[in-house]
């Protein structure tokens, strides 16, 4: 009798936690924008006209007021979002790859491994350099991919609404898509540009010429920036019409009833806020803020606006929690479900983001690993372009030059333009700060197996060389990675 008693409570309890999971998990579809920054964007606040497809997806969604990158360039920043876990601690940046046993680490324990093991059909279109960043360390498994590193975002979603046409069986996907505008070049089709503009000479800004303006330090005439400006924005715009269009698909495929649907940008974007453009070279407002929006069929309160701080590394943890899976132990981000949801927040208050920069991008990073590329380096903006830390411990921002060891401190509730420097007025706040940065990188060190912020280790590089895959080796070869 006991045991039948055993029995019906064991079956009853197995029944129950079918019965929670009952629900179909989610489809996930991920789009990252490259180097949008937020308030470029009609949800954000931008009195132009660039993004009204995001911004009617954002109206029923949940939109992010301060969330940041941990890095102001793709590929650091885009591995934290696969890992959930800042720069320092995964390890890789361009001047460095981790040690190997962290690399098979990352292999086993990213977001597409794991929502692979929950049972999710993935599917990944992606252009520019998330799409390099494949090869590099993940050997991911996918439907199919977009080659190419200067794609075009209707290409892009030309895959993603036909393969939502064919290839969708029973099993929830995960789709990612990452498009490269409005990354450099600028070079929108024209009838994005007369949004914008109707007569301005300049059709184009290439990398070269952010390179050049950051590298001179020349002040553009506000002519010239504003041209620049409206080349940006006609891009954002082209991008959200075809971002529009894979929810407009998504939309006739009555798919938005069981879809996550997460907008993001791997770094923000500068316009001489602080002497710079484009981005990659500073750890100021206008490199790190992103925008970050995330859709959730029975969304309790459409267009929450949350102003809590969060990061790259919080996306991982959140999609997780969505699609039923047990939330790794060495993560470093949160799931914002609880935000999201109007839930506890206690966990947020105290929160801190973290950026880094441990590369002087002056010069670009394609052959970061050819010989001589040292040498090269000399010619760089300036010594505070490179291994550059910072912590927002909200309402602070402290940046730390770790070459000169100069400091800034901001208060971005009342200087959200990052004008007047208080490290002066409060330099106990900075030591604390510093102090927490300086912590926060030694484990991470430890974590990664290497410091990024220390001398390269030619030996760890070696060691993943000598391991890589001969595919991947080529890939990164075809990447002028390696020669
Ligand atoms: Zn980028």
């Amino acid at each position: 009798m006991g045991n039948l008693v055993l029995v019906l409570v064991f079956s009853f309890g197995f029944l129950f936690s079918c019965q929670k999971h009952k629900k179909p998990l989610p489809n996930i579809v991920m789009i990252g924008i490259d180097a949008l920054r937020p308030d470029h964007l009609g949800i954000y606040g931008y009195p132009r006209p660039t993004s009204p497809n995001i911004d009617r997806l954002a109206e029923k969604g949940v939109v992010f007021e301060n969330a940041y990158s941990t890095a102001p360039f793709t590929l650091p920043s885009v591995i934290s979002v696969y890992t959930s876990l800042y720069p320092s601690a995964h390890g890789i940046s361009f001047d460095y790859f981790p040690s190997w046993e962290r690399v098979e680490y990352l292999k086993e324990n990213n977001l597409f491994q794991f929502l692979a093991q929950a049972g999710y059909q993935e599917v990944i279109f992606s252009n520019g350099w998330a799409n390099a960043l494949k090869h590099m360390l993940f050997n991911l498994k996918t439907d199919l991919e977009f080659k190419g590193m200067s794609g075009d975002a209707r290409q892009l979603s030309d895959l993603a609404i036909n393969w939502l046409d064919k290839n969708r069986s029973r099993k929830p996907f995960f789709m990612f898509l990452y498009y490269l505008e409005p990354h450099t070049p600028y070079q929108p089709p024209e009838r994005y540009l007369e949004i914008f503009s109707f007569k301005q000479k300049r059709k184009r800004a290439n990398l070269s010429f952010c390179l050049r303006v950051n590298r001179n330090r020349d002040l553009l005439e506000e002519d010239t920036l504003q041209e620049l400006v409206n080349l940006y924005d006609a891009e954002i715009r082209y991008a959200d019409e075809e971002i529009g269009r894979v929810i407009n698909k998504l939309e006739e495929e009555r798919l938005l009833d069981n879809t996550v649907i997460v907008i993001w940008a791997d770094h923000g974007e500068a316009f001489q806020e602080h002497g710079y453009v484009c981005h990659s070279v500073k750890l100021y407002r206008e490199f790190i803020q992103i925008p970050l929006i995330i859709y959730l069929p029975d969304n309790p309160s459409p267009g929450r606006r949350i102003k809590e701080y969060v990061s790259h590394i919080d996306i991982m943890p959140t999609l997780l929690e969505l699609a039923g899976v047990d939330l790794p132990e060495k993560i470093q981000g949160k799931s914002l479900l609880p935000l999201i949801q109007g839930r506890v927040k206690r966990e947020f208050k105290a929160r801190k983001v973290f950026a880094e920069l441990s590369y002087d991008l002056v010069y670009f990073p394609y052959s970061a690993f050819k010989p001589g590329f040292q040498k090269k380096r000399k010619k760089t903006a300036g010594p505070e372009c490179k291994y550059v830390q910072s912590i927002i411990s909200p309402p602070w921002h402290y940046i730390w030059y770790k070459e000169t060891g100069r400091e800034e401190l901001f208060n971005l509730e009342t200087d959200p333009e990052e004008r007047e420097n208080l490290v002066e007025k409060y330099p106990e706040l900075a030591g604390r700060l510093r102090e927490i940065l300086k912590e926060h990188h030694r484990q991470n060190a430890q974590l990664a197996g290497v410091d990024v912020f220390g001398p390269p280790n030619k030996e760890a590089d070696k060691e993943i060389l000598k391991n890589l895959d001969r595919e991947v080796i080529n890939q990164l070869k075809s990447l002028g990675y390696l020669r």
